[in-house]
């Protein structure tokens, strides 16, 4: 069954996207100016115009910056079914892959960048957005020289691996006039927006304890992900990080506290330099609490909430695809959908609109300083304030 809200979200988009393309020419130069940040020259205007698609809308051109697991398996399909954005572009160190993507999404070869010459994107009208899906660490970096080659940036989550960083990057976004949003899907996908309506209208009154798990087998397939340097940690900020952010938005509220505590390590060669899971409790102001946990070694996917009234949750909770959702009344009924198209369409929308971004870098940033907060928490054994933390929230909107 199609939710209403999000019928009218696409609709929206398309109204959008024809008015802002197919309007009179007067309108059109300003616009297309608007989305290149190398100012809109005639000849920039008129390489724009070709690109209008045969149904008279032009599509963002995302470059993807990391052709690994993620690009490949998921952005790069998504962005076969997206509306609003298409695949313009590859920036990779691997000639190889740069050959087979060429071929495979027929991107033209002065598309294709290496990390080398990355800075020359900018002089390319047909990248509007740089999508950053690098190992953790490198992401301040090409979030940085993608603002200051004058393009809106998607970066994937974790923001970065220091808040510091991540104050980097927001600076080098605004510095440059440009936007920038956090790869958090699940800010897109029916299910999780529905555990942030019933959690943060009340609608099963006010949430008192929350349950956010999320674990994985993790193999050996990306090693970085075992290096503290690139990955900034372990389980934590890679797949706890969707508890961290399924706790704020089912409740509405950024904790004031949290404690931590570090699973035992039972495999000592994988994890020398990261955790291998880790237990972390968010306290939040109204005496609520979360109660978090993820592994690198153990299965286990969960978003559920208890009420005074009832109880929600999503079970499998986090995962591409067949979320499912109950409630103390029964099964939620919500679709699964293409969770990556539909976040790059509405970041599109966003940053064709000038509209407001729902995953912002102070998200991000925020998220960021909760993980230092965790880990201070565990290594010191004692609770951590986390008022200082960046005040970014997303409240569920009825629109
Ligand atoms: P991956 O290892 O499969 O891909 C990383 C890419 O970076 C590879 O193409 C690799 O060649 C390239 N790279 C460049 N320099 C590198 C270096 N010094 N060391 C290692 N790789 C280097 O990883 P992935 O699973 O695709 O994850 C990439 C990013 O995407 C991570 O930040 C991750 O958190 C994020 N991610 C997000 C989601 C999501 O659901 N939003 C899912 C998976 C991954």
């Amino acid at each position: 069954m199609k939710q209403k809200g999000l019928y009218d979200l696409d609709r929206r988009m398309y109204r959008r996207t024809f008015m802002h393309y197919a309007g009179a020419s007067a309108l059109m130069l300003p616009a297309f100016s608007m989305l290149s940040g190398c100012g809109g020259s005639d000849k920039q205007s008129t390489e724009k115009t070709e690109a209008v698609d045969a149904s008279g809308e032009r599509k963002l051109g995302i470059a993807l910056v990391g052709l690994g697991k993620y690009s490949e398996g998921e952005l790069a399909p998504a962005l076969e079914e997206t509306k609003l954005c298409r695949l313009a572009g590859i920036v990779t160190g691997t000639p190889e892959k740069a050959e087979k993507w060429k071929k495979k999404y027929n991107i033209p070869a002065e598309n294709i960048y290496n990390y080398q010459n990355f800075d020359q994107i900018r002089d390319n009208p047909e990248i509007d957005i740089v999508y950053v899906v690098l190992p953790n660490s490198m992401h301040a970096e090409y979030t940085i020289r993608a603002a200051q080659a004058g393009k809106h940036v998607i970066c994937e989550k974790p923001m970065a691996t220091s808040a510091a960083d991540c104050q980097k990057m927001i600076d080098a976004c605004n510095k440059a006039g440009k936007k920038l949003a956090i790869g958090y899907r699940l800010h897109f996908e029916p299910h999780n927006l529905e555990m942030m309506r019933l959690g943060q209208q009340l609608e099963y009154g006010k949430v008192k304890r929350i349950l956010a798990q999320n674990g994985q087998k993790e193999g050996n397939d990306t090693p970085w992900r075992f290096d503290k340097e690139l990955a900034g940690g372990g389980p934590l900020p890679d797949v706890g990080i969707y508890c961290l952010q399924g706790a704020i938005y089912t409740k509405g509220q950024i904790p004031v506290s949290v404690t931590a505590q570090y699973h035992p390590v039972t495999d000592k060669d994988k994890f020398k330099e990261v955790e291998e899971g880790i237990d972390f409790q968010l306290q939040f102001e109204d005496g609520s609490v979360a109660e978090c946990k993820t592994s690198y070694n153990d299965q286990y996917n969960l978003l559920r909430a208890e009420a005074d009234k009832g109880w929600f949750e999503l079970q499998p909770a986090y995962q591409y695809g067949g979320l499912k959702g109950k409630t103390s009344q029964g099964d939620m009924k919500v679709e699964n959908i293409n969770q990556q198209a539909r976040q790059m369409d509405a970041m599109a929308d966003s940053f064709m609109n000038n509209t407001e971004i729902k995953v912002t870098g102070e998200m991000g940033m925020r998220d960021v300083q909760l993980i230092e907060a965790i880990y201070q928490a565990a290594d010191t054994g004692k609770k951590v304030s986390t008022t200082h933390v960046q005040k970014a929230l997303n409240h569920y909107k009825t629109a």
